[in-house]
């Protein structure tokens, strides 16, 4: 029996968040119409009533890390599991199934002609796993700092596929395939760049995927509220001022997505990302 408790900012109705909520903005950013941000928790503002509504709030009751969304009403959870991972555009898919491990880390998987790749990972669940074996399987996970390795090992073992860590996270992941050593840009391949940003942490790495999709782990996300480009200074383990250094290298590059681990996902226009970039360093240069 949960010792966690319907929290009291919840609407009335069968849906609801409980005290085990840990605040990790999942469920607000898949179903942002049910779920928003109350005392430090997540909280039910609006029960679904659409068929829509109702398939993004089992969704985020799938990816809540701690189970802390409870539906009473009978639902087809096959259906909401099938949908992961959610496709977002041209074979980038959001995972789903986020982990204690990573705080409620978000994790993302890329079709690919050559072999198929995960960024960061999810917690280990079977059906999301046989997902990813009907897509192919995994060939390679690359993992962007310590924080966000979640279930990383059990997929890599599950799929054979070979890890990419840099060489100071890498206690994190001491089997890992590959290392990054130093602090240069890699290109891996045609398609695949990856940045090394310290500041988050010390071997912090984002990647850059087609030159449209950055996979940035905990160096930067979207701020929903401001409708800025937010990095995270209260949760910078490393250095501040190295983190702006590295968001300043990173402003020269050409995206248009930036999908964290933390934090909003977004996608802009390549010249509005620019700019939004150069608004964060210059905010960071100016703190
Ligand atoms: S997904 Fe779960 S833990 Fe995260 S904010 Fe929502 S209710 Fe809380």
């Amino acid at each position: 029996m949960s010792s966690h408790h319907r929290l009291d900012t919840n609407v009335p109705g069968p849906l609801y968040v409980t005290s085990a909520c840990i605040d990790c903005d999942t469920c607000r950013q898949l179903a942002p119409r049910i779920f928003t941000e109350a005392k430090g928790f997540s909280t039910v503002a609006h029960q679904p009533e659409t068929g829509l509504e109702q398939k993004q709030a089992l969704q985020a009751l799938l990816a809540c890390p701690t189970a802390a969304i409870v539906s009473e009403e009978k639902s087809d959870i096959a259906e909401a599991m099938a949908d992961f991972p959610l496709l977002l555009e041209d074979g980038v898919h959001y995972c789903g199934y986020t982990s204690p491990k990573s705080f409620g880390g978000s994790s993302y998987f890329i079709i690919r002609p050559n072999g198929n790749w995960l960024i960061d990972a999810p917690r280990f669940v079977p059906s999301l796993a046989r997902r990813f074996e009907e897509m192919g399987g995994i060939d390679t996970i690359f993992l962007t700092h310590r924080d966000d390795v979640a279930d990383a090992k059990l997929y890599a073992k599950r799929f054979g596929a070979k890890r990419i860590i840099h060489a100071i996270e890498r206690e994190a992941q001491p089997d890992a395939e590959h290392v990054i050593e130093g602090f240069e840009n890699v290109q891996w391949d045609n398609e695949m760049k990856i940045v090394v940003v310290p500041g988050h942490t010390r071997g912090s790495m984002v990647l850059l995927y087609r030159e449209r999709f950055l996979f940035t782990g905990d160096h930067l996300a979207w701020d929903r509220h401001r409708g800025a480009m937010e990095a995270f200074e209260d949760y910078c383990w490393y250095s501040w001022e190295e983190q702006g250094l590295s968001m300043e290298r990173l402003a020269v590059e050409t995206f248009e997505w930036v999908l964290p681990g933390h934090g909003e996902r977004v996608k802009q226009p390549p010249e509005d990302m620019k700019k939004a970039m150069q608004q964060l360093v210059n905010e960071m240069r100016g703190r």
